[in-house]
Order: C-alpha cells, then structure tokens, then sequence
C-alpha cells in the first residue's frame, strides 16, 4: 500500500458496510471507490485485492494489464482461480508463472494440486509432485495433505470401469507421501482414510481411525463421515450406531455432512427410519442431506414417507437437483401415481433437467411401469446416448405391456449401439418371449447369454423360460428344464409349471410339482391357491375342499382380490365382495346396462375359474366377487368420455373379467389399462395388448 487513502479504500472494499457513517451502500459508490483505487495504487495491489475479495473477473482485469506481474500476484490469481472452480485457469497460470522464471514456494502447491486433480490430469499431477521433490517442500505439511488429496481423487470415482491400475498406484503413491511427512494433522489423518477406505480397503482405514487416537489426534465430524460408509457398506448398523454414539458425544451430530452419511448409513442398513430421525435433528439440513434421505426412503420401500420429503424440501424452497429426481421417480412408478409422475416431469422440464440421463432414464422407467408406454418410448427416443439401464428399461416396458416384437428389435438395437446387454436386460427380453408364448426365441435368448455374454443364468432367467415352455404346453419340457437348473430350483420356480399344468388341466403333474413344492415350502400360498383351483376345474370338489381345510390349518389367508383406481386425484379401493363403496348402487345399475350391450355383442361369461359354489344367477354377487369389474365400471360412470382407464389389481386377472373388458372397451370406446401381478393390458378396441396370452 503507497498510501493511507489506498488502505483505507481496501479495508473498505473487505467490509463494504462497517458500522461507522463512511459505508458502501450503492454500486455507484463502489466504482467511485474503484476509480479512486485505480488512479492510487498499482496493478498488482489491485489484482491482490480483488483476488482477495473474490471478485475474479475484476482481478484477472487487472491482472491482464500488468507486463510482468510479480509472485505474489500470481499467487493470489491461482488461489482464486482454484477456489473458483476455474482449474485449467489455475493451471495455466501456474504454468506462466514457471515459464517467467519464478521459482514456487509452499504457497503455491495446495492450490495448483488441487485444480490437477479436479481436471483429472494425472501426468502434470505426478511432474507436480516431482517438482515438490525436488524443491524439498515435501516436509511441508500442507502441501503434503495437497498431494494426497490429489491422488485420492485421480484415484476414486471418474471412470468406474476402468479402476484397478490406476486407482492401485494413486493408493501407492498417497501412502508415500503420508509416510514420509514429518508432521500430520487431522486433514493428513483425514484424507488418508478417506482414500484408503474409498479403496475398498475397510480394515486399514478402521485401523488408522484407531492409530489416530493412539498418536493423540481427535477425530472429527469429516473423519467419522468418512468411516460411516464402510458401514453402510457391510450392513452394519450397530457398529454404525457406536459411531453415531461417539459423534453425538463429541457434538458432531448436528454437522450437516456428518448428518447426511448418518442418513445413508441407517438407510443402507435399511433403517430408513432411523435415517429420517436422524434428519429431523438436523438444524440446517442441505440438498445433500434431503436427497440421501430421499433416496434412502425409496430405497427402503418407503415410498409415502419419501414423496413426503421431497414436499417438504420444495416448502423448504431448496432446489431439487438431477439426483432428487432419479431418486423420487421409482416411488412413483412402486405407486403408480401417474399423475404425480406427470407433475413431477412437468418440475424436469422447468427446471431444464430433462436432457440428464438419469432423470432421463427414471422418468422412462415411471412411465413404462405407471402403464403410458408411447410417452416412455418418445423420451427414451430424444436421449441422445441412453444407458444400459434405460434401454433395460424401455424392453421391460414392452415386455410387460406388449407389442413384444418391439421388446425383441430394441433388444437387438441395444446389442448393436450398446455393446452389452446385462442379466437384467435378459430378463427383460426373457419375459417379453414369454408374455407373448415365444418358445423358440426364448430358448435361443437363454443361450445366446450364456454362450455369447457369459451370464451365468440367474433364478429369474430359470422361472421365465420355464414359464415360458409350461405355458405353451410344453410341460414335459419344462419339467426336465427345472431339474436340470445349476441351482436347486425354489418353490416359485415349480410354481411357474404348476400354473402351467392349470392352464393346461394336467392334474397328474401337478400333484406330483405341488409334492415338490410343499417340501421345499410348505406354506407356498400361491401353489395352495392353485391345487385348489385345479381340483376345482378337475371337478374333484373333495380334494379341493381338503387343500382348502390345509391351507387354513396352515395358517394360510387367501389374499382379498382388490382393485384400485385414481378418480380426481382420490384413490378408491375395491375388495372383492365388498358392497361398501358410497357408489356400489349406480356401479351395479351401470353394469347390468353394460353386460346387456355385451351379451348383444356375443359375451358368454366364463364360469372356468369361479367355485361351485357360487350361484350364477346372482348376477350382483358375481359382479362384486370380481374387484377389476367394480373399478372398471366405476371409472366409466366417474369420469368424462374418452378419458383412459387405469386399474390395479394385487392378483392375476381372470379369464372372464379379460373377455369382458375387451367387450367393455369396445362399446364404451375407452382404452382401458389394467396392471395385474403379472403384466399390463391395455384394451382398446375390443382387443388386449397381451393377445390373451397371459
Ligand atoms: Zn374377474
Ligand atoms: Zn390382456
């Protein structure tokens, strides 16, 4: 400073509003200030100040206009570059400082270290560290925390397919550094750990946690948060619980950093519950913190719980991020809340997030899943690179709600533009051969993944082809198919055929799958259920009254049949026999006028699969045993004409109520969607996606 005017000025541009009366209150007064500082002091004071004060642009001005600035410029320029974020700025101005001549202090390194490593430049990087050799500013603590922090993040994260060497020689390299300094502080302690358990190495990092104390060194609130996600990892909560412990008596528990890995560690543990009492603690949580216990909710199945928090989060007025979406959305598509999905993707495009891959991806999988598959499809067609998960995505689509010849041709895409189509993404072909009774092609795809990808089949890959044999009648195929598993096959794989017999009234096999079944799982519901309705169809009446007296020894309750569907933003539930609902009289009044119209159009009602005891008459009772029917003739007198109708239903539909909702579709001319355990069908038309292959 050359004069008491220019400290002045500068003490006043760090504190543009001191108490006293000589304030800076208005943009005019500051580029007064600004010219007066301009015409009094030197460039490179100027530089300094701006640099200090972090007003980049105005500093790099300045900085510009010096023919030869000195050290110290240079090292304040970088400083601010680095914590700018504007690394290759930092970078290259280091560089221009060496190419002057100017020989690096300890000043310099931290920062410089820093922007290499935010750039991922692992060659300039290593010449750096031979250059802090080299001047003997190794022993300097900082700038030995610098470099292992540098090594930490070339290492970590970036490209996860190709981890190993590199990630090995940055661990390496680190613990050079970390050996060799005289000194270490908490930071050195810190970021060590960090790298070595980022590294996957959980028994070193937690054996330098100890070693820490034991050199006297407390450990602190970024220490424990990094140890927590080894936790999270193992799934183990109690030691998770033991550092909570340590952070709460130690005062770490309101840190917001601390309190997000807490978040995550419960929610990993799946302990979301504690996740979110943990978050409610929090004075001041961040996006960080909402989005974790978010995700950590979804994750959990939470799904109410988590919608809750991403409203409260938008009350909070804090901004969701790319993430919170790609988190959210899967709750959405668990809940078929269409409409909250629909909202949901009406904030992506306001908020311009709509171009990220992953909310990309999550919003085709919600729209796939919430049964809108032509929307999914336009989406997943305007990403320019879709990923893996994406294109399993948009296959799975398909194959649940058919055409499944498209489920076939994007499956050969997805091989042809992206390389490998993973487990899942057989599954999901798997399943669309088997939703439309392709044996062949199913046959081949389970060994093109074997012989071509080397995927060892998985449980679900055996269930779907054995599915996929046993419904096309193929029983003794699919017999041997299961026997001949690499694993020992579980009830629900034996389940599969014992459908199949069904379909196909073989009452020999299926004794002899249901034995099967009932060793392996006595208490299999599902198999329970369906002897009872073979014996039923069988017209053996004995043995089905028996299986039925089991299964209520057994403790066995039929699941209620019931159907849901959104009416105005309300969701009304049908059980089967259920004549509560405020409407049930205009529901039965609606149907009797429909079924007149169906019967006109040819409909036989199907009698297959309703006990005999059941009177058929009584056209009341058969209409209120069947929740899809009552929710589908609900939709139709609740809402306009034209709108599309979205019902759910917790068991399979039944033959009769799948013939007459194609009927139905026809003569009201609605498409009607109904999402069962197994599949979506869309009628339209008098017709079903699934071509009565179900
Ligand atoms: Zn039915
Ligand atoms: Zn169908």
């Amino acid at each position: 400073m050359r004069t008491p005017t220019s400290s002045l000025l500068k003490s006043l541009l760090q504190n543009p509003s001191p108490p006293s009366s000589c304030s800076v209150e208005t943009p005019s007064r500051a580029h007064q200030l600004h010219a007066h500082l301009l015409k009094s002091s030197s460039p490179s004071v100027i530089t300094s100040i701006y640099s200090s004060l972090g007003l980049i642009d105005e500093a790099l001005l300045s900085f510009s206009s010096l023919p030869s600035p000195p050290p110290q410029s240079y090292k304040t320029l970088i400083r601010s570059s680095t914590s700018h974020g504007l690394h290759a700025q930092s970078v290259s101005l280091f560089i221009r400082f060496r190419a002057s001549g100017f020989v690096p202090n300890h000043n310099f390194f931290p920062s410089v270290l820093k922007s290499c490593a935010a750039l991922r430049a692992r060659k300039l990087g290593e010449s750096l560290h031979g250059s802090v050799v080299v001047l003997g500013l190794d022993s300097d603590l900082y700038t030995g925390n610098a470099l292992m922090n540098m090594y930490s993040k070339l290492g970590g994260s970036g490209d996860a397919h190709k981890l190993s060497d590199e990630f090995d020689d940055s661990i390496v390299r680190m613990r050079k550094v970390f050996d060799e300094m005289p000194v270490r502080d908490v930071v050195s302690w810190n970021t060590m750990i960090a790298g070595v358990a980022e590294s996957g190495l959980y028994e070193e990092a937690l054996s330098m946690v100890r070693e820490m104390g034991f050199v006297g060194l407390k450990l602190n609130a970024f220490t424990l948060s990094t140890v927590l996600p080894i936790f999270a990892e193992s799934v183990d909560v109690c030691k998770g619980m033991e550092i909570h412990g340590y952070a709460m008596r130690n005062g770490f528990d309101s840190d917001v950093f601390m309190g997000s890995s807490l978040v995550d560690m419960y929610a990993n543990c799946t302990r979301a519950d504690y996740s979110l009492r943990v978050f409610d603690l929090l004075p001041n949580p961040d996006a960080i913190a909402w989005n974790s216990l978010i995700a950590g909710c979804v994750q959990n199945g939470m799904f109410d719980e988590g919608l809750s928090v991403f409203r409260r989060m938008l009350l909070n007025e804090l901004k969701p991020m790319p993430v919170t979406f790609s988190s959210i959305m899967p709750a959405c598509a668990h809940l078929t809340t269409l409409r909250l999905g629909k909202q949901l993707h009406g904030y992506i495009i306001r908020g311009g997030f709509e171009d990220n891959v992953f909310v990309a991806s999550s919003l085709v999988d919600m729209y796939a899943k919430c049964g809108n598959i032509c929307v999914a499809r336009s989406i997943f067609d305007d990403m320019h690179v879709p990923d893996t998960v994406t294109w399993t995505a948009m296959i799975m689509g398909y194959a649940l709600h058919g055409p499944a010849d498209e489920a076939l041709s994007l499956f050969e895409r997805m091989a042809l533009e992206n390389g490998k189509p993973n487990y899942v993404a057989f599954i999901a072909v798997l399943t669309a051969c088997s939703h439309a009774g392709l044996v062949d092609e199913a046959r081949a795809y389970f060994d093109r993944m074997r012989k071509d990808y080397g995927i060892t089949p998985h449980l679900e890959h055996y269930a779907v082809v054995a599915d996929v044999l046993g419904r096309a009648g193929k029983l003794s195929e699919a017999y041997e198919f299961i026997s001949k598993m690499h694993i020992k096959p579980t009830a629900s794989v034996w389940c599969t055929l014992l459908g199949a017999c069904r379909i196909h009234k073989n009452l020999e096999l299926a004794e002899e799958v249901a034995e099967k079944i009932f060793e392996l799982d006595p208490k299999h519901m599902g198999s329970h259920v369906l002897m009872s309705n073979i014996y039923s169809a069988a017209g053996n009446w004995k043995e089905a009254a028996k299986t039925r007296v089991a299964m209520k020894r057994k403790g066995l309750e039929k699941q209620p049949a019931s159907s849901w569907i959104e009416v105005k933003n309300k969701v009304h539930a049908f059980v089967a026999h259920d004549k509560s609902h405020p409407c049930f009289d205009q529901i039965c009044q609606a149907w009797e006028v429909l079924e007149e119209q169906m019967k006109r159009e040819g409909y036989v009602a199907n009698t297959e699969d309703v006990l005999h005891d059941i009177d058929e008459e009584h056209k009341r009772e058969l209409l209120c045993g069947h929740s899809e029917r009552l929710a589908i003739t609900f939709g139709i007198i609740s809402t306009p004409p034209g709108t599309t109708i979205r019902v759910t239903k917790n068991l399979r539909v039944c033959v009769d109520c799948h013939t007459a909702t194609k009927f139905i579709s026809k003569i009201v001319g609605r498409e009607i969607v109904v999402r069962d355990t197994n599949r979506f069908h869309h009628f339209r038309d008098g017709k079903c996606s699934c071509g009565d292959y179900w």
